[in-house]
């Protein structure tokens, strides 16, 4: 590996990751239209035609903190985005990673891992690979003896709802105090005493997400989940690392050709995505405004996006074939405002 340590002083982080062509789209011949040239650079060589119907190929350049072509593995992926904020909720702060992008980019892949071949064959993602860390962590001789406890979370966010995925999709109220402290009534904080702990609960977590739906109308891909480490000293919070896959993309555009509750659906994640970027926005440039109430998702996050010991990573996931060439640059977009100054 030639990639360099990150740095450590950015409380932003922006990276994108390319998934390889799928069998379905290497059967239907798909082209891959997206090349990683450097460990910074991403393009995309968008197939265009002129009037006299020649041809040819526009290429657009990104730059972004790291861009992982499709030979990175989940591990590489987390060793330079979440890895490096891990150690900030030791040290009494909030941590989140997004991963954004269409529906088929890799987000619940990177994130949670896949589940469906158990066992020996389950890969890990991202929750997993932090979780490991924080326990690495916690048995190093200066937290050791800190009486640090671990507990997870993990829940969806459908439709403006908010469901417990460790407690049989309960739904449950969010409330705001007169101190603006946000809080999931009910929501379940499971202790957890090691990394296999944590496995259990995100397989747990992740079954329960996608029972009761169907492929074709997968709703899975209309809702945030976020999995979330919590470090406590009695009972009192130390800090605090969210790790959200978020909606597909794509269904904040759904708007035209679909019946009233779709509309209403993509509606909401347009705006939930949208409150999103300008939350980030308002981290990374230290703004004392921070649009959270816009959406249900950055309201629960609130916390994390303010405080001076907060940072966060996301990563823009892109699917490569010619056919996603339009979400590709909506998604590449996106991620370039969230980081812009
Ligand atoms: P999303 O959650 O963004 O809708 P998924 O994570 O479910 O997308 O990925 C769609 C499919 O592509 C899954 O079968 C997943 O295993 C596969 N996939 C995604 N990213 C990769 C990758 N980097 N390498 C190999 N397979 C991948
Ligand atoms: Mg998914």
């Amino acid at each position: 590996i030639s990639i360099s340590d990150p740095i450590e002083e950015h409380r932003i982080c922006v990276c994108v990751r390319k998934r390889p062509l799928n069998k379905q789209e290497l059967q239907k011949k798909e082209c891959d239209v997206v090349t990683v040239p450097s460990k910074c650079v991403l393009m995309v060589h968008e197939p265009k035609q002129k009037v006299d119907l020649t041809k040819y190929l526009e290429t657009q350049t990104f730059r972004f903190d790291f861009s992982f072509d499709e030979t990175a593995s989940n591990e590489m992926v987390y060793r330079f985005t979440a890895r490096p904020l891990v150690e900030t909720i030791f040290e009494g702060g909030k941590a989140t990673c997004f991963a954004y992008g269409q529906t088929g980019s890799g987000k619940t892949h990177t994130m949670g891992g896949d589940f469906c071949g158990r066992g020996q064959n389950a890969s890990r993602g991202i929750y997993a690979f932090a979780s490991q860390d924080v326990f690495l962590l916690l048995n190093q001789p200066r937290y050791r003896n800190q009486n640090l406890e671990v507990y997870v979370t993990f829940f969806e966010i459908y439709n403006g709802k908010v469901f417990d995925l460790l407690n049989k999709k309960a739904k449950l109220r969010v409330l705001e105090d007169g101190k603006q402290q946000v809080q999931v009534v009910g929501l379940q904080e499971k202790p957890v005493s090691c990394a296999e702990d944590v496995i259990r609960m995100i397989s747990m977590g992740s079954a329960c997400r996608t029972s009761g739906q169907t492929f074709a109308n997968a709703s899975s891909s209309r809702s945030h989940a976020c999995f979330q480490i919590i470090l406590r000293r009695r009972g009192q919070m130390i800090g605090k690392f969210s790790l959200v896959d978020l909606a597909g993309n794509e269904r904040g555009a759904d708007t035209s050709n679909a019946d009233r509750q779709t509309r209403m659906e993509g509606a909401e994640i347009n705006k939930s995505l949208l409150a999103l970027k300008e939350c980030i926005r308002a981290l990374g440039q230290n703004k004392s405004h921070t649009p959270f109430r816009e959406s249900k998702l950055t309201q629960v996050l609130r916390d994390s996006f303010i405080g001076a010991n907060s940072r966060t990573c996301m990563i823009a996931m892109i699917s490569p074939g010619m056919s996603s060439c339009e979400y590709t640059l909506n998604t590449l977009r996106y991620a370039d405002r969230v980081k812009e100054l």
